[in-house]
């Protein structure tokens, strides 16, 4: 144990004085909350507009000719508004104006957007009277903008642990010319990873604002469960099938390093959240299945040829049509003279005459098929491994709600089992797995 948590905050978590203090306290309530990675301020309510799209915006005017400086006057008062419920003093015009000639000058998108994070950061660390550490001393990317882990880990962490505390702004890191890079949007969740992994601390707190990772889509499920506990490799099945709840590549730098996230609320601080880790903690007993999570709006391509299952290569060279046209494959199930090949919808249909046409010249099938309008639904969780009467339970939800199965495959990992329905089964076949595999576990 290193006693070190880094707690990254989101910009609703931000978003004005109020929310901060909120933050500040939950920092200051355990000693071992010293690396702090903060959001810009995000919106305080629904309509609002988030700094960052505010500063986007700055930078589109500017690169359009237009006059920007009412964009930044309100960006400017949303930080005044911060700094006086704060009590603060902070020198805002200053930083507003470093943006102002920035922009005049000419630069990229990256640097305005960055200064959200930037300014917020400042402001939070002079509140708590902790240091500043700015990303772009320790957080690098290549050329090529892709991430220069060994160098970012080894100078961020050297930098970092000179202090005891420091808050460090998410969401950019510098580039080889020193010049401001972001990641992409959402990208504080991967500093807060970054910022854990290079300190070597014992845990990654994501405070945003909602109490954890949900075990399915709340706007088709009514009030579902918080998942309390929850694997890398569950948290990428079911992202991948569209529950979202961090950056995608935010989970990368920590998992190498075995740190767990916690996803936690800051409205709601007494709540556990979700924790994500590589395996449950000991004592803990794994529930069956830990998520669902779903996506509309694929189509199936059904290649029918008899001895198809004595022609070597054949299933090789279909995916190569669809490679060669760009297209990615999500399933492919077969039979014996049956081939299926599951992908996106609009993909498809993009390039559809000239992959029939292929299919055509390369496989000379009897028949193609063409199915659209499939939803594909992953029923996800580590503990259906080995257990019996998993896949039964599944089929019998769908089959008991009268909903028709269109597609069944399983991972080879055995951590999911996904069935393909008619999009206009979708809602109904999520609540019905989600009622007999989640509502009903003990
Ligand atoms: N402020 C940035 C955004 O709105 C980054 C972040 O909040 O994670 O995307």
């Amino acid at each position: 144990m290193n006693n070190i948590i880094t707690a990254k905050f989101g910009g609703t978590s931000l978003a004005d004085a109020s929310q901060i203090k909120k933050a500040c306290a939950i920092i200051t309530a355990k000693p071992e909350r010293r690396y702090v990675v903060a959001s810009a301020p995000g919106k305080r309510y629904s309509e609002d507009i988030k700094i960052t799209d505010m500063l986007y915006k700055a930078h589109s005017q500017a690169k359009a000719g237009e006059d920007f400086a009412d964009t930044l006057r309100d960006i400017s008062d949303r930080y005044s508004k911060i700094i006086d419920g704060l009590g603060i003093t902070f020198d805002i015009d200053a930083e507003i104006r470093e943006i102002g000639e920035k922009l005049k000058a000419g630069t990229t998108p990256d640097y305005p957007a960055s200064r959200g994070e930037y300014i917020n950061s400042k402001i939070i660390a002079a509140f708590l009277g902790w240091p500043f550490v700015d990303a772009a001393e320790g957080i690098f990317f290549t050329e090529a903008g892709a991430l220069d882990e060994s160098k970012t880990f080894q100078t961020l962490g050297e930098i970092l642990l000179k202090h005891e505390r420091a808050v460090v702004p998410g969401f950019y890191g510098s580039l080889p010319d020193g010049s401001i890079k972001t990641f992409s949007r959402g990208g504080s969740d991967v500093t807060g990873s970054i910022v854990a992994r290079a300190v070597n601390a014992d845990l990654y707190e994501n405070w945003t604002d909602v109490s954890g990772m949900l075990s399915a889509d709340p706007r088709i499920v009514k009030n579902p469960k918080v998942i309390e506990h929850i694997t890398y490799t569950e948290l990428r099945e079911l992202s991948y099938m569209g529950a979202s709840v961090l950056h995608e590549d935010a989970v990368f730098p920590v998992r190498q390093a075995g740190i767990p996230i916690n996803i936690r609320n800051t409205n709601r601080p007494d709540d556990a959240g979700t924790l994500i880790s590589a395996s449950l903690p000991e004592g803990v007993k794994r529930p069956i299945v830990t998520g669902i999570a779903g996506r509309k709006g694929f189509c199936s391509v059904r290649v029918e040829k008899s001895m198809m299952n004595g022609e070597t290569g054949f299933g090789a060279k279909l995916l190569q049509v669809f490679a060669q046209k760009g297209i990615p494959f999500e399933h492919c199930p077969t039979g014996i003279d049956t081939i299926s090949v599951v992908v996106n919808g609009s993909a498809f249909e993009s390039r559809r005459s000239e992959i029939l046409q292929d299919i055509k010249n390369v496989l000379a099938p009897d028949f193609v098929t063409i199915e659209k309008g499939l939803s594909a639904i992953a029923v996800v969780g580590a503990g259906m491994v080995s257990v019996k009467g998993v896949a039964a339970k599944v089929f019998g939800a769908l089959a008991n709600a009268g909903i028709n199965i269109r597609m069944i495959d399983q991972g080879s990992d055995e951590l999911n089992i996904i069935v393909g329905v008619d999009d206009s089964d979708y809602e109904k076949a999520v609540n019905a797995l989600y009622n007999t595999m989640i509502n009903n576990q003990s």
